[in-house]
Protein backbone atom coordinates (compact mmCIF):
# COMPACT_ATOMS: atom_id res chain seq x y z
CA UNK A 1 0.00 0.00 0.00
CA UNK A 2 1.20 3.34 -1.24
CA UNK A 3 2.34 5.60 2.35
CA UNK A 4 -0.97 7.87 3.06
CA UNK A 5 -0.09 11.52 2.68
CA UNK A 6 0.07 13.23 6.20
CA UNK A 7 0.48 16.46 4.30
CA UNK A 8 -2.84 16.23 3.27
CA UNK A 9 -4.09 15.24 6.54
CA UNK A 10 -2.03 18.10 7.75
CA UNK A 11 -3.59 20.64 5.48
CA UNK A 12 -7.26 19.46 6.31
CA UNK A 13 -7.26 20.29 10.47
CA UNK A 14 -8.42 23.96 11.25
CA UNK A 15 -6.38 24.28 14.05
CA UNK A 16 -4.97 20.98 15.65
CA UNK A 17 -1.58 19.92 14.45
CA UNK A 18 -0.09 16.14 13.55
CA UNK A 19 3.10 14.81 15.07
CA UNK A 20 5.75 12.22 13.68
CA UNK A 21 8.26 12.99 16.85
CA UNK A 22 9.05 9.12 17.08
CA UNK A 23 9.71 9.61 21.05
CA UNK A 24 6.45 11.32 21.27
CA UNK A 25 4.48 8.17 18.90
CA UNK A 26 6.68 5.10 20.67
CA UNK A 27 5.38 6.69 23.93
CA UNK A 28 1.73 6.12 22.07
CA UNK A 29 2.24 2.78 21.77
CA UNK A 30 1.14 1.49 25.41
CA UNK A 31 -0.86 2.74 28.63
CA UNK A 32 -1.70 2.09 31.80
CA UNK A 33 -2.05 -1.83 31.00
CA UNK A 34 1.62 -1.92 30.61
CA UNK A 35 1.66 -3.75 27.05
CA UNK A 36 2.96 -2.88 24.04
CA UNK A 37 1.42 -2.75 20.07
CA UNK A 38 3.31 -4.72 17.22
CA UNK A 39 4.72 -1.24 16.18
CA UNK A 40 5.17 2.13 15.75
CA UNK A 41 2.17 4.68 14.71
CA UNK A 42 2.57 7.10 11.48
CA UNK A 43 1.39 9.55 13.15
CA UNK A 44 -0.49 11.80 16.15
CA UNK A 45 -3.08 14.28 15.53
CA UNK A 46 -3.56 16.77 18.38
CA UNK A 47 -7.33 17.67 17.42
CA UNK A 48 -8.41 20.85 18.53
CA UNK A 49 -11.94 20.84 17.65
CA UNK A 50 -14.72 18.53 16.14
CA UNK A 51 -14.08 20.06 12.73
CA UNK A 52 -9.93 18.46 13.24
CA UNK A 53 -11.67 15.15 14.13
CA UNK A 54 -13.93 15.04 10.89
CA UNK A 55 -11.14 15.75 8.67
CA UNK A 56 -9.32 13.49 10.10
CA UNK A 57 -11.54 10.65 10.37
CA UNK A 58 -12.58 11.42 6.57
CA UNK A 59 -8.93 11.29 5.00
CA UNK A 60 -8.44 7.93 7.26
CA UNK A 61 -11.36 6.74 5.13
CA UNK A 62 -10.28 7.80 2.42
CA UNK A 63 -6.95 6.44 2.43
CA UNK A 64 -8.01 3.16 5.05
CA UNK A 65 -5.84 4.44 7.81
CA UNK A 66 -6.44 2.56 11.33
CA UNK A 67 -7.30 5.37 13.87
CA UNK A 68 -6.87 5.02 17.80
CA UNK A 69 -8.73 7.82 19.69
CA UNK A 70 -6.78 8.77 23.10
CA UNK A 71 -7.72 10.42 26.01
CA UNK A 72 -4.96 10.43 29.04
CA UNK A 73 -3.80 7.40 28.39
CA UNK A 74 -5.01 5.82 32.10
CA UNK A 75 -6.86 2.69 30.45
CA UNK A 76 -6.07 -0.61 31.89
CA UNK A 77 -7.06 -2.58 29.56
CA UNK A 78 -5.05 -1.81 26.31
CA UNK A 79 -7.81 0.34 24.45
CA UNK A 80 -5.39 3.20 23.65
CA UNK A 81 -2.66 1.31 22.55
CA UNK A 82 -1.37 2.71 18.84
CA UNK A 83 -0.92 0.01 16.48
CA UNK A 84 1.87 -0.21 13.76
CA UNK A 85 0.40 2.28 10.76
CA UNK A 86 -2.06 3.80 13.12
CA UNK A 87 -2.87 7.77 13.34
CA UNK A 88 -3.30 8.50 17.19
CA UNK A 89 -6.13 10.97 17.41
CA UNK A 90 -5.40 12.65 20.87
CA UNK A 91 -8.15 14.58 22.39
CA UNK A 92 -6.75 16.16 25.11
CA UNK A 93 -6.76 19.26 23.74
CA UNK A 94 -10.34 19.50 23.31
CA UNK A 95 -10.64 20.61 27.27
CA UNK A 96 -13.65 23.05 27.37
CA UNK A 97 -16.70 22.53 29.58
CA UNK A 98 -18.94 24.86 26.99
CA UNK A 99 -21.79 24.60 29.67
CA UNK A 100 -22.39 24.25 33.12
CA UNK A 101 -26.40 24.51 34.17
CA UNK A 102 -27.68 24.34 37.75
CA UNK A 103 -31.41 24.35 37.34
CA UNK A 104 -31.16 21.99 34.26
CA UNK A 105 -28.58 20.17 36.20
CA UNK A 106 -26.27 18.76 33.78
CA UNK A 107 -22.53 20.17 31.76
CA UNK A 108 -21.26 19.78 28.17
CA UNK A 109 -18.01 18.94 27.65
CA UNK A 110 -15.33 18.83 25.58
CA UNK A 111 -13.64 14.71 25.47
CA UNK A 112 -10.46 16.15 27.02
CA UNK A 113 -11.74 17.42 30.13
CA UNK A 114 -9.69 15.39 32.90
CA UNK A 115 -12.75 14.28 34.71
CA UNK A 116 -11.69 15.89 38.33
CA UNK A 117 -11.74 19.65 36.69
CA UNK A 118 -15.79 18.60 35.86
CA UNK A 119 -16.31 17.58 39.55
CA UNK A 120 -14.12 20.83 40.74
CA UNK A 121 -16.00 23.07 38.34
CA UNK A 122 -19.68 21.48 39.18
CA UNK A 123 -18.50 22.04 43.00
CA UNK A 124 -17.72 25.25 42.43
CA UNK A 125 -21.33 25.85 41.24
CA UNK A 126 -23.10 24.02 43.68
CA UNK A 127 -23.36 20.85 41.26
CA UNK A 128 -22.74 17.20 42.11
CA UNK A 129 -20.68 15.09 38.85
CA UNK A 130 -20.42 12.03 41.05
CA UNK A 131 -17.94 9.51 39.02
CA UNK A 132 -14.71 9.38 40.38
CA UNK A 133 -11.87 7.05 39.28
CA UNK A 134 -9.07 6.55 41.22
CA UNK A 135 -7.33 8.23 38.12
CA UNK A 136 -9.72 11.23 38.46
CA UNK A 137 -7.21 13.98 38.48
CA UNK A 138 -5.61 12.72 34.84
CA UNK A 139 -8.69 10.65 33.23
CA UNK A 140 -10.49 12.60 30.60
CA UNK A 141 -14.37 12.38 30.35
CA UNK A 142 -14.35 10.96 26.71
CA UNK A 143 -11.98 8.30 28.03
CA UNK A 144 -14.27 7.64 31.21
CA UNK A 145 -17.45 7.14 28.37
CA UNK A 146 -15.42 5.43 25.95
CA UNK A 147 -14.64 2.53 29.19
CA UNK A 148 -18.18 3.56 31.01
CA UNK A 149 -16.00 4.42 33.71
CA UNK A 150 -16.71 4.02 37.29
CA UNK A 151 -15.41 4.31 40.31
CA UNK A 152 -15.75 4.81 44.28
CA UNK A 153 -19.45 6.49 44.37
CA UNK A 154 -20.82 4.71 41.52
CA UNK A 155 -22.58 1.73 44.21
CA UNK A 156 -25.02 5.35 44.84
CA UNK A 157 -24.82 6.91 41.54
CA UNK A 158 -24.31 4.28 39.13
CA UNK A 159 -21.50 4.61 36.46
CA UNK A 160 -20.63 7.14 33.74
CA UNK A 161 -23.53 5.78 31.03
CA UNK A 162 -25.69 6.62 34.36
CA UNK A 163 -24.88 10.29 33.63
CA UNK A 164 -24.48 10.55 29.43
CA UNK A 165 -27.48 12.13 28.73
CA UNK A 166 -26.50 13.16 24.88
CA UNK A 167 -23.24 12.68 22.91
CA UNK A 168 -21.36 14.08 19.86
CA UNK A 169 -19.85 11.44 17.98
CA UNK A 170 -17.72 11.86 14.41
CA UNK A 171 -18.47 8.02 12.85
CA UNK A 172 -15.31 6.48 10.87
CA UNK A 173 -16.70 7.99 7.76
CA UNK A 174 -16.37 11.58 9.55
CA UNK A 175 -20.19 11.90 9.39
CA UNK A 176 -21.29 13.72 12.90
CA UNK A 177 -24.09 12.67 15.06
CA UNK A 178 -25.93 13.38 17.97
CA UNK A 179 -27.68 11.04 20.39
CA UNK A 180 -29.16 11.20 22.76
CA UNK A 181 -31.18 14.81 24.52
CA UNK A 182 -30.46 17.40 27.31
CA UNK A 183 -33.83 16.78 29.21
CA UNK A 184 -34.31 15.03 32.39
CA UNK A 185 -35.78 12.15 30.54
CA UNK A 186 -36.09 11.14 26.54
CA UNK A 187 -36.59 7.60 24.87
CA UNK A 188 -36.47 9.13 21.52
CA UNK A 189 -35.25 6.59 18.72
CA UNK A 190 -33.15 3.53 19.72
CA UNK A 191 -30.33 4.10 22.83
CA UNK A 192 -27.53 5.21 20.49
CA UNK A 193 -25.91 6.60 23.60
CA UNK A 194 -25.79 3.81 25.07
CA UNK A 195 -24.16 1.97 22.33
CA UNK A 196 -21.06 4.55 21.85
CA UNK A 197 -20.74 4.16 26.25
CA UNK A 198 -18.40 1.73 26.77
CA UNK A 199 -17.80 1.11 22.86
CA UNK A 200 -13.83 1.71 23.60
CA UNK A 201 -13.15 3.96 20.19
CA UNK A 202 -13.89 1.47 18.33
CA UNK A 203 -17.33 2.93 16.73
CA UNK A 204 -16.60 6.40 16.86
CA UNK A 205 -14.77 9.53 18.15
CA UNK A 206 -16.35 11.56 20.84
CA UNK A 207 -16.21 14.77 20.43
CA UNK A 208 -18.93 16.02 23.10
CA UNK A 209 -21.01 14.90 26.01
CA UNK A 210 -24.32 16.17 27.62
CA UNK A 211 -23.51 14.90 31.37
CA UNK A 212 -26.09 14.57 34.22
CA UNK A 213 -25.66 16.40 37.41
CA UNK A 214 -27.01 16.72 40.73
CA UNK A 215 -27.23 19.29 43.50
CA UNK A 216 -24.99 19.21 45.64
CA UNK A 217 -25.73 17.84 49.16
CA UNK A 218 -25.89 19.95 51.43
CA UNK A 219 -24.92 17.97 54.62
CA UNK A 220 -21.33 16.36 55.72
CA UNK A 221 -20.50 12.94 54.51
CA UNK A 222 -20.08 10.55 57.38
CA UNK A 223 -17.15 8.07 56.78
CA UNK A 224 -16.82 4.75 58.46
CA UNK A 225 -13.78 2.68 58.54
CA UNK A 226 -13.39 -0.80 59.76
CA UNK A 227 -10.55 -3.34 60.35
CA UNK A 228 -11.35 -7.15 59.94
CA UNK A 229 -9.32 -10.39 60.21
CA UNK A 230 -10.14 -10.86 56.53
CA UNK A 231 -11.48 -9.71 53.17
CA UNK A 232 -14.08 -12.51 53.36
CA UNK A 233 -15.32 -11.52 56.81
CA UNK A 234 -16.05 -7.99 55.45
CA UNK A 235 -17.53 -9.02 52.42
CA UNK A 236 -20.35 -9.85 54.54
CA UNK A 237 -21.32 -6.39 55.52
CA UNK A 238 -22.43 -5.36 51.92
CA UNK A 239 -25.27 -8.37 52.71
CA UNK A 240 -25.77 -7.70 56.20
CA UNK A 241 -26.53 -3.46 55.13
CA UNK A 242 -28.96 -4.62 52.32
CA UNK A 243 -30.92 -6.62 54.87
CA UNK A 244 -30.79 -3.29 57.73
CA UNK A 245 -32.00 -1.13 54.96
CA UNK A 246 -28.89 0.82 55.28
CA UNK A 247 -27.51 2.37 51.97
CA UNK A 248 -24.07 3.69 51.96
CA UNK A 249 -22.82 5.93 48.89
CA UNK A 250 -19.82 4.01 49.26
CA UNK A 251 -18.03 0.91 49.95
CA UNK A 252 -14.58 0.10 49.16
CA UNK A 253 -12.61 -3.06 50.43
CA UNK A 254 -8.45 -3.27 50.87
CA UNK A 255 -7.39 -7.02 51.17
CA UNK A 256 -4.87 -8.15 53.71
CA UNK A 257 -2.38 -8.75 50.53
CA UNK A 258 -2.74 -4.82 50.00
CA UNK A 259 -2.54 -3.87 53.61
CA UNK A 260 0.35 -5.59 53.81
CA UNK A 261 1.86 -3.76 51.03
CA UNK A 262 0.63 -0.31 52.21
CA UNK A 263 2.59 -1.09 55.55
CA UNK A 264 5.42 -2.46 54.18
CA UNK A 265 5.88 0.35 51.50
CA UNK A 266 4.81 3.34 53.23
CA UNK A 267 5.54 2.44 56.41
CA UNK A 268 2.45 3.96 57.83
CA UNK A 269 1.00 3.96 61.34
CA UNK A 270 -2.36 4.49 60.72
CA UNK A 271 -3.38 1.55 63.20
CA UNK A 272 -6.23 0.47 60.82
CA UNK A 273 -3.49 -0.28 58.04
CA UNK A 274 -1.70 -2.31 60.29
CA UNK A 275 -3.40 -6.12 59.90
CA UNK A 276 -6.19 -7.80 58.49
CA UNK A 277 -7.95 -6.46 56.04
CA UNK A 278 -10.16 -2.74 55.72
CA UNK A 279 -13.35 -1.94 54.36
CA UNK A 280 -14.54 1.91 54.21
CA UNK A 281 -18.41 3.45 54.29
CA UNK A 282 -19.70 6.37 53.53
CA UNK A 283 -22.90 7.87 53.83
CA UNK A 284 -24.42 11.03 52.58
CA UNK A 285 -27.52 13.65 52.58
CA UNK A 286 -29.42 14.24 55.62
CA UNK A 287 -29.23 11.10 57.22
CA UNK A 288 -25.79 10.80 56.51
CA UNK A 289 -25.17 10.34 60.93
CA UNK A 290 -27.58 7.69 60.98
CA UNK A 291 -26.54 5.54 57.97
CA UNK A 292 -23.14 5.91 59.24
CA UNK A 293 -24.19 3.99 62.81
CA UNK A 294 -26.07 1.63 60.80
CA UNK A 295 -22.66 0.81 59.08
CA UNK A 296 -21.02 0.95 62.24
CA UNK A 297 -23.22 -1.83 64.00
CA UNK A 298 -23.42 -4.17 61.10
CA UNK A 299 -19.38 -4.09 61.08
CA UNK A 300 -19.09 -5.15 64.55
CA UNK A 301 -22.10 -7.76 64.16
CA UNK A 302 -19.53 -9.49 61.18
CA UNK A 303 -16.23 -9.20 63.06
CA UNK A 304 -14.90 -5.87 62.83
CA UNK A 305 -12.02 -5.80 65.05
CA UNK A 306 -11.53 -1.70 64.92
CA UNK A 307 -14.00 0.54 63.48
CA UNK A 308 -13.70 4.47 63.34
CA UNK A 309 -16.79 6.70 62.12
CA UNK A 310 -15.96 10.97 61.04
CA UNK A 311 -17.30 13.64 60.00
CA UNK A 312 -14.38 15.44 59.99
CA UNK A 313 -13.60 16.03 56.20
CA UNK A 314 -9.86 15.68 56.84
CA UNK A 315 -9.95 12.23 58.50
CA UNK A 316 -12.25 11.64 55.61
CA UNK A 317 -9.42 12.64 52.88
CA UNK A 318 -6.98 10.70 54.97
CA UNK A 319 -9.01 7.59 55.28
CA UNK A 320 -9.92 7.52 51.49
CA UNK A 321 -6.45 8.18 50.64
CA UNK A 322 -5.66 4.59 51.84
CA UNK A 323 -8.00 3.26 49.31
CA UNK A 324 -6.71 5.26 46.37
CA UNK A 325 -3.18 4.87 47.31
CA UNK A 326 -3.53 1.04 47.63
CA UNK A 327 -2.21 0.41 43.71
CA UNK A 328 0.76 2.17 44.19
CA UNK A 329 1.66 -0.21 47.05
CA UNK A 330 1.54 -2.94 45.35
CA UNK A 331 3.39 -1.61 42.78
CA UNK A 332 6.66 -1.79 44.64
CA UNK A 333 5.96 -5.63 44.99
CA UNK A 334 6.72 -6.06 41.40
CA UNK A 335 5.47 -5.67 37.79
CA UNK A 336 1.39 -5.96 37.98
CA UNK A 337 -1.84 -6.51 36.06
CA UNK A 338 -4.79 -5.19 37.00
CA UNK A 339 -8.02 -7.09 36.88
CA UNK A 340 -11.37 -5.63 37.03
CA UNK A 341 -14.57 -8.18 37.16
CA UNK A 342 -17.55 -8.50 38.85
CA UNK A 343 -19.57 -11.04 40.90
CA UNK A 344 -23.18 -11.46 42.08
CA UNK A 345 -23.46 -9.44 45.79
CA UNK A 346 -24.10 -12.70 47.14
CA UNK A 347 -20.58 -14.13 45.81
CA UNK A 348 -18.40 -11.74 46.98
CA UNK A 349 -16.93 -13.84 49.75
CA UNK A 350 -16.81 -16.67 47.81
CA UNK A 351 -14.94 -15.11 45.10
CA UNK A 352 -12.50 -13.61 47.51
CA UNK A 353 -11.32 -17.06 48.91
CA UNK A 354 -11.16 -18.50 44.98
CA UNK A 355 -8.93 -15.65 44.61
CA UNK A 356 -6.47 -16.94 47.58
CA UNK A 357 -6.60 -20.47 45.83
CA UNK A 358 -5.70 -19.26 42.14
CA UNK A 359 -2.18 -17.36 44.32
CA UNK A 360 -1.75 -20.17 45.68
CA UNK A 361 -2.09 -23.01 43.09
CA UNK A 362 -0.70 -20.84 40.21
CA UNK A 363 2.36 -19.31 42.85
CA UNK A 364 1.01 -16.19 42.05
CA UNK A 365 0.74 -12.74 45.03
CA UNK A 366 -2.46 -11.28 44.26
CA UNK A 367 -3.57 -8.43 46.08
CA UNK A 368 -7.19 -7.14 45.97
CA UNK A 369 -9.52 -4.36 45.75
CA UNK A 370 -13.23 -4.14 45.65
CA UNK A 371 -15.60 -1.37 45.31
CA UNK A 372 -17.56 -4.17 47.63
CA UNK A 373 -20.90 -2.56 47.25
CA UNK A 374 -20.75 -3.88 43.65
CA UNK A 375 -18.63 -6.46 44.23
CA UNK A 376 -16.60 -5.27 41.46
CA UNK A 377 -13.35 -7.01 42.23
CA UNK A 378 -9.86 -5.83 41.08
CA UNK A 379 -6.98 -8.37 41.99
CA UNK A 380 -3.74 -7.35 41.12
CA UNK A 381 -1.35 -9.85 40.06
CA UNK A 382 2.37 -9.45 40.69
CA UNK A 383 5.07 -10.91 39.10
CA UNK A 384 9.03 -10.27 38.15
CA UNK A 385 9.80 -7.22 36.07
CA UNK A 386 12.94 -9.83 34.48
CA UNK A 387 9.85 -11.93 33.20
CA UNK A 388 8.19 -11.57 29.45
CA UNK A 389 5.53 -8.82 29.21
CA UNK A 390 2.92 -10.92 30.78
CA UNK A 391 4.49 -14.44 31.53
CA UNK A 392 2.61 -17.58 31.13
CA UNK A 393 1.58 -18.49 34.42
CA UNK A 394 0.28 -14.83 34.94
CA UNK A 395 -2.16 -15.67 32.16
CA UNK A 396 -3.37 -19.06 33.16
CA UNK A 397 -4.31 -17.46 36.50
CA UNK A 398 -6.36 -14.81 35.14
CA UNK A 399 -7.84 -17.65 33.30
CA UNK A 400 -8.65 -19.09 36.16
CA UNK A 401 -10.06 -16.40 37.55
CA UNK A 402 -12.34 -15.09 35.20
CA UNK A 403 -13.67 -18.63 34.19
CA UNK A 404 -14.45 -18.90 38.20
CA UNK A 405 -16.36 -15.18 38.09
CA UNK A 406 -18.50 -16.41 34.83
CA UNK A 407 -19.23 -19.56 36.59
CA UNK A 408 -19.62 -17.52 39.52
CA UNK A 409 -22.56 -15.88 37.72
CA UNK A 410 -20.20 -12.77 37.21
CA UNK A 411 -19.41 -10.70 34.07
CA UNK A 412 -15.35 -9.95 32.33
CA UNK A 413 -15.43 -6.41 33.55
CA UNK A 414 -16.72 -3.38 35.41
CA UNK A 415 -15.79 -0.52 34.45
CA UNK A 416 -11.93 -0.70 32.78
CA UNK A 417 -13.42 -2.71 29.56
CA UNK A 418 -12.24 -5.36 27.34
CA UNK A 419 -9.44 -3.33 24.88
CA UNK A 420 -6.87 -6.35 24.01
CA UNK A 421 -6.45 -7.57 27.53
CA UNK A 422 -9.71 -9.43 28.03
CA UNK A 423 -10.71 -10.13 24.31
CA UNK A 424 -9.84 -14.10 24.82
CA UNK A 425 -12.41 -14.60 27.18
CA UNK A 426 -15.16 -12.24 25.26
CA UNK A 427 -17.01 -15.36 23.63
CA UNK A 428 -17.54 -17.51 27.07
CA UNK A 429 -19.23 -14.64 28.15
CA UNK A 430 -21.61 -13.22 24.93
CA UNK A 431 -21.71 -16.84 23.58
CA UNK A 432 -22.03 -17.23 19.38
CA UNK A 433 -24.91 -15.19 18.82
CA UNK A 434 -23.93 -12.19 21.15
CA UNK A 435 -20.19 -12.04 19.52
CA UNK A 436 -22.41 -12.25 15.83
CA UNK A 437 -24.46 -9.07 16.97
CA UNK A 438 -21.58 -7.62 18.23
CA UNK A 439 -19.62 -8.29 14.83
CA UNK A 440 -22.79 -7.07 12.72
CA UNK A 441 -22.69 -3.58 14.80
CA UNK A 442 -19.09 -3.21 14.00
CA UNK A 443 -19.30 -3.40 10.73
CA UNK A 444 -22.64 -0.99 9.97
CA UNK A 445 -20.59 1.98 11.99
CA UNK A 446 -17.19 0.88 10.84
CA UNK A 447 -17.66 -1.47 7.00
CA UNK A 448 -13.50 -0.70 6.57
CA UNK A 449 -12.58 -1.70 9.75
CA UNK A 450 -10.51 1.63 10.29
CA UNK A 451 -11.76 2.34 14.14
CA UNK A 452 -9.84 1.57 16.93
CA UNK A 453 -9.28 -2.39 15.36
CA UNK A 454 -8.40 -5.09 17.46
CA UNK A 455 -10.16 -3.73 20.30
CA UNK A 456 -12.58 -5.75 22.04
CA UNK A 457 -13.72 -7.84 18.91
C1 LIG B 1 -4.34 4.54 39.17
C2 LIG B 1 -5.53 4.23 38.30
C3 LIG B 1 -6.79 4.12 38.88
C4 LIG B 1 -7.90 3.83 38.10
N1 LIG B 1 -9.11 3.75 38.71
C5 LIG B 1 -10.21 3.49 37.96
C6 LIG B 1 -11.50 3.40 38.57
O1 LIG B 1 -11.66 3.57 39.79
N2 LIG B 1 -12.56 3.16 37.77
C7 LIG B 1 -12.43 3.01 36.42
O2 LIG B 1 -13.44 2.79 35.73
N3 LIG B 1 -11.21 3.07 35.81
C8 LIG B 1 -10.12 3.31 36.55
N4 LIG B 1 -8.88 3.38 35.94
C9 LIG B 1 -8.78 3.13 34.49
C10 LIG B 1 -8.82 4.39 33.58
O3 LIG B 1 -8.44 5.54 34.28
C11 LIG B 1 -10.21 4.57 32.96
O4 LIG B 1 -10.44 3.50 32.06
C12 LIG B 1 -10.41 5.89 32.22
O5 LIG B 1 -11.77 5.99 31.83
C13 LIG B 1 -9.54 6.05 30.98
O6 LIG B 1 -9.57 7.42 30.58
P1 LIG B 1 -8.42 8.01 29.65
O7 LIG B 1 -8.76 9.42 29.34
O8 LIG B 1 -7.11 7.79 30.27
O9 LIG B 1 -8.62 7.12 28.35
P2 LIG B 1 -7.52 6.33 27.47
O10 LIG B 1 -6.77 5.37 28.33
O11 LIG B 1 -6.73 7.29 26.68
O12 LIG B 1 -8.48 5.52 26.51
C14 LIG B 1 -9.30 4.49 27.00
C15 LIG B 1 -10.18 3.97 25.86
O13 LIG B 1 -11.08 4.99 25.45
C16 LIG B 1 -10.91 5.29 24.06
N5 LIG B 1 -11.11 6.75 23.95
C17 LIG B 1 -10.50 7.74 24.65
N6 LIG B 1 -11.03 8.93 24.34
C18 LIG B 1 -12.01 8.70 23.42
C19 LIG B 1 -12.91 9.52 22.71
N7 LIG B 1 -12.97 10.84 22.89
N8 LIG B 1 -13.76 8.94 21.81
C20 LIG B 1 -13.75 7.60 21.62
N9 LIG B 1 -12.92 6.77 22.28
C21 LIG B 1 -12.06 7.32 23.17
C22 LIG B 1 -9.50 4.81 23.72
O14 LIG B 1 -9.40 4.48 22.35
C23 LIG B 1 -9.41 3.59 24.61
O15 LIG B 1 -10.07 2.49 24.00
C24 LIG B 1 -7.75 3.64 36.69
C25 LIG B 1 -6.48 3.77 36.11
C26 LIG B 1 -5.37 4.05 36.89
C27 LIG B 1 -4.04 4.19 36.22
Amino acid sequence: MPEAPLDELAAGLTSGEITTDASVLEKWRTDEARLTSDGRPLCAVHAESTADVVATMRWATRHCVPVVPRGAGTGLAGGALASRGSVVLALERMAAIRELSFDDQLAVVEPGVVTADLARAADERGLNYPVDPGSAARSTLGGNIATNAGGFRCFHYGVTRDQVLGLEVVLPDGRLVRTGHRTAKGVTGYDLTGLFVGSEGTLGVVTGAVLRLRHKERWPRATVAARFPTAVAAARVPLELARDGVRPSLLELVDEVTVRALRTWEQSSEPLVSEGALLLGQSEGEDAGRTADGMRRACERVGAEAVVVTQDPVETDHLLDIRRRALGAVEHEGRTMVEDFVVPRSRLGEMLLEIRRIADEHGILIATVAHAGDANLHPTLVFDPAEPEIPDRVWAAADDMFRTALRLGGTLTGEHGVGVLKKRWLGDELGESGMQVHHAVKKALDPLGIMNPGKIL
